[in-house]
């Protein structure tokens, strides 16, 4: 069977708590950064982030978007992956300095910080977590993440090969209230389940996870478990930015700053980070901004 590039499949294991996602990027992957001039380790670092984000996003019942982001004080400044709830992804990275192709995520890194943000699109309130930077893989950072600030037993593993990049997650369900009187026998019975799983998810190589279909590779891990696979969701490249939500953004420079910009350039241009589509706004265009600025007060920041 073909490999089916730019999909996201959910499975779970029968009569056990444990279930899981798979992920491949690839035109995805190439769409999202390959307008961007990236050194290889932050390029492979952010398609597995991506991989990541949209892993996390299909355990989440939520419409609205999943933001993950490494901060750092080192000469990586950031790297930020977006994926909304029907997995459009977008991601870039800002660092100062020099980086050879070498280095890696962690080279680059000095007093890290992992931001997880859910924003409902629907009105409901933000969520932020933020933790120290323990370990030096991305999916270790997620896993400890889970496990420490959602109680949640999870494994995943990432790869990226500057072509595409791809992951595989698997849940260990929580018990729920109702399950609180289940017999030690049935508990006992869903740790050997996740343990069995988890070793044998174990022996996944990269290439495997890159370059094998849902299929092939879910019978190669489990052939031996009774693994359901859910109908596969498409993933794209989508970055939300437009003219508008970019006027809101410089809107909120305020008119001194809006002047100031035209005075020296005669014209103010915007780049997004993103997708690199550039915005400029003429003399009259940034008049307008001003002259809007009071009704513009109060307005969200969407870029
Ligand atoms: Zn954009």
């Amino acid at each position: 069977m073909d490999k089916v590039n730019d999909t996201l499949n959910r499975f779970l294991f029968e009569n056990t708590p444990v279930r899981g996602n798979l992920v491949n990027l690839t035109n995805t992957f190439q769409l999202a950064l390959n307008k961007q001039n990236l050194p290889a380790g932050l390029k492979q670092a952010l398609g597995e982030l991506m991989a990541a984000s949209a892993l996390l996003t299909a355990t989440l019942k939520m419409n609205g978007s999943l933001v993950l982001q490494i901060q750092s004080k080192g000469t990586l400044k950031l790297l930020v992956v977006e994926c909304t709830s029907d997995f459009g992804i977008r991601a870039t990275a800002k660092w100062n300095g020099e980086i050879s192709d070498e280095q890696n995520l962690f080279d680059l890194i000095e007093h890290g910080q992992f931001v997880i943000t859910l924003d409902p699109k629907d009105g409901g309130q933000t969520y932020q977590g933020i933790v120290p930077i323990e370990g030096d893989d991305i999916s270790t950072i997620l896993e400890n993440y889970m496990l420490r600030s959602e109680q949640i037993d999870t494994k995943i593993w990432l790869a990226s090969d500057g072509k595409s990049a791809a992951g595989m997650l698997l849940q260990k369900l929580p018990d729920t209230m109702n399950q609180v009187s289940k017999s030690e026998e049935s508990a006992e019975h869903d740790v050997d389940a996740w343990n069995r799983v988890g070793h044998l998810a174990d022996t996944i190589t990269n290439d495997e996870l890159l370059n094998l279909d849902t299929e092939t590779l879910l019978h190669r891990l489990f052939h031996e478990e009774d693994v359901r696979l859910f109908e596969a969701s498409n993933t794209k490249f989508f970055c939300s930015c437009t003219r508008t939500s970019v006027a809101n953004m410089l809107r909120m420079l305020g008119n001194e700053e809006i002047s100031s910009i035209l005075e020296e350039q005669g014209k103010i241009e915007v780049n997004c980070d993103f997708c690199n589509t550039h915005y400029q706004f003429d003399k009259v265009d940034a008049a307008q901004l001003m002259v809007s600025d009071i009704a513009a007060q109060g307005s969200k920041e969407i870029h």
